[in-house]
């Protein structure tokens, strides 16, 4: 690994602690020993290492506005990143230097930070849950009460508060919008230290930009977000097709359908690399019928993987396959390669830690993340696959999923911080690579090689969970949103205080 691609930051700015922090009242909950500062030093993606000065473990939202307010108010005020689990993959939720905010130690030990009620005289439920709650123990609280949120995440061992700073998506967004577009109310500590509540209607200028905000404008206590009534069961079904058109055809046509369709649309590229690291994110396929698929695969080197779900309880079973058979009829896969499964809806939600665990036991999870994601408009989708998957993918391999599926503008609020590209569809492409032998570079160049591809091409794309190093990058990437949340950062962080791993704002406002 060259030294010089890796964010090191001088060691002399290492060991300064900032002054005075120790004689906060917080001060038996800060860490500053360099076991506990190396573990927080480094990401899911394992890319990026810089150590924080210190580590809060807060007992309480107080806890974490002291800290802000103290830095705040300093002389020489220094950084503080929330970290939910660090399953960033760039630093994003590092502190160099300043101080990392452990937020899952705000739920540990308590049972009170997840709470089901329902809107006042009216028939709307909500669940309130700490901004470092993991979504999979949200739905295991809300299915007590037969409810759950209707957007999710695929893998659910994220905190609220990190995928509410990015945006949150997954098969279930083309019909219900992203995470951010299903809140009612958030808590935030800004970084003047200051609690305070918002939502549409109480500062609306906070709720906008901490939705999809990158932890730029305050650090997410609480949320509180929509539920509705749970289904019991889910038909879940992968469909293959080798013409990357009639692949994207058909997605388009189910998130197209109403309320009666399909609730979860996604897709993949399946390459000739068929080892776990390639479909890790879930058992789906017996051996026989993944035996079939990789024979279909190596005959054409690449094929696509169309992935649905249609929810049901059980009072209705009898009639979801009919409903099922009608949308395939709709369709043109492959003949004989449409697979069903029957599972229930907390397996199908849970579906990506099983994959987890299957690499955990293997020793291949905690290794170097290249991911690459993007938002691809729609209208060029057809040049990203013959440049990309057709191209620069064809000769090497994917090594971990390559996901495709559209989503709609509409279910997007302009006014959130999260950024989009300008087309009624566009596609969410995630290359979720893992470099199991540890040799990170040649993804991540071909990272850069499918970027430079996008610009040379005048795709207009949008990082999905971006990362960028120059504050002209960040520029184009807010485009006509940039300017408001420089005003926004000015506003609630006028001294830079939070979330510095993206590094966005690297000079004073
Ligand atoms: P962290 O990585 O700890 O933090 C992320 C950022 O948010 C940092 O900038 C941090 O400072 C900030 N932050 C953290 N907590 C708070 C808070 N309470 N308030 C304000 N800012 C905060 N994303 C999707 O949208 N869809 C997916 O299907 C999906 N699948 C994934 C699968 C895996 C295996 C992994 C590793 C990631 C996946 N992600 C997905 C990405 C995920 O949304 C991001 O990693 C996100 O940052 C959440 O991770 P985290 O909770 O560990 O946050």
């Amino acid at each position: 690994m060259s030294p010089q691609r890796l964010s090191h930051i001088p060691p002399s700015f290492l060991i300064t602690l900032p002054q005075g922090l120790l004689e906060l009242d917080i001060a038996d909950r800060i860490y500053v020993d360099p076991d506990t500062t190396t573990r927080f030093s480094t990401d899911f993606g394992r890319l990026t290492r810089a150590p924080p000065s210190a580590v809060l473990y807060p007992s309480s939202p107080d806890d974490i506005a002291a800290l802000v307010r103290f830095s705040y108010f300093s002389l020489h005020p220094f950084t503080v990143a929330a970290r939910g689990c660090g399953h960033s993959v760039r630093g994003q939720a590092l502190a160099p230097g300043g101080v990392v905010v452990d937020m899952p130690s705000l739920g540990r030990g308590r049972d009170d930070r997840i709470n089901v009620s329902r809107g006042d005289g009216s028939s709307f439920w909500y669940v309130d849950v700490g901004g470092e709650q993991l979504w999979i123990d949200v739905l295991h609280e809300t299915l007590k009460h037969g409810l759950a949120p209707r957007s999710w995440t695929d893998y659910l061992h994220l905190t609220v508060g990190g995928t509410l700073s990015n945006a949150g998506v997954s098969g279930q967004a083309f019909r219900h919008g992203p995470q951010i577009s299903n809140v009612y109310e958030l808590e935030v500590v800004t970084g003047k230290g200051e609690m305070m509540i918002c939502s549409h209607n109480e500062n609306p200028a906070l709720f906008y930009g901490v939705l999809g905000g990158l932890g730029q404008l305050g650090i997410i206590t609480r949320a509180r977000i929509a539920v509705e009534p749970a289904p019991e069961r889910v038909r879940w079904a992968r469909l293959i097709y080798t013409d990357f058109v009639s692949f994207t055809r058909d997605q388009e046509l189910l998130i197209s359908m109403s309320e009666e369709g399909f609730d979860y649309v996604e897709g993949s590229l399946l390459m000739m690399d068929h080892s776990l690291i390639g479909n890790w994110r879930s058992s789906f396929f017996s051996d026989r019928d993944w035996e079939k698929v990789k024979l279909l695969a190596s005959q054409f080197g690449a094929i696509y993987c169309l992935e649905g779900a249609v929810y049901y309880e059980l009072a209705t079973a009898s009639s979801v396959d009919q409903k099922l058979d009608s949308f395939l009829k709709q369709l043109s896969f492959v003949p004989g390669f449409a697979f069903a499964k029957d599972v229930s809806y907390m397996a199908f939600l849970d579906r990506v830690h099983d994959g987890e665990m299957k690499l955990r036991s293997m020793g291949l999870w905690d290794v170097p993340h290249p991911w690459l994601n993007i938002f691809v408009p729609k209208s060029r989708i057809r040049d990203f696959e013959i440049g990309v998957f057709k191209g620069i993918l064809k000769p090497n391999n994917s090594m971990g999923p390559v996901l495709i599926y559209p989503l709609k503008k509409n279910k997007w609020d302009e006014k959130m911080s999260a950024v989009i590209p300008d087309e009624e569809i566009f596609y969410s492409i995630g290359l979720l690579r893992s470099a199991i032998m540890g040799d990170w570079e040649h993804l991540d160049d071909q990272n850069d090689e499918i970027l430079r591809f996008c610009h040379r091409e005048g795709i207009e794309y949008k990082q999905y969970l971006p990362h960028y190093t120059a504050q002209t990058d960040w520029m184009k990437h807010f485009g006509l949103k940039w300017n408001v949340f420089v005003d926004l950062k000015r506003r609630y962080d006028p001294k830079l205080v939070l979330s510095p791993g993206h590094r966005i704002f690297t000079s004073s406002l």
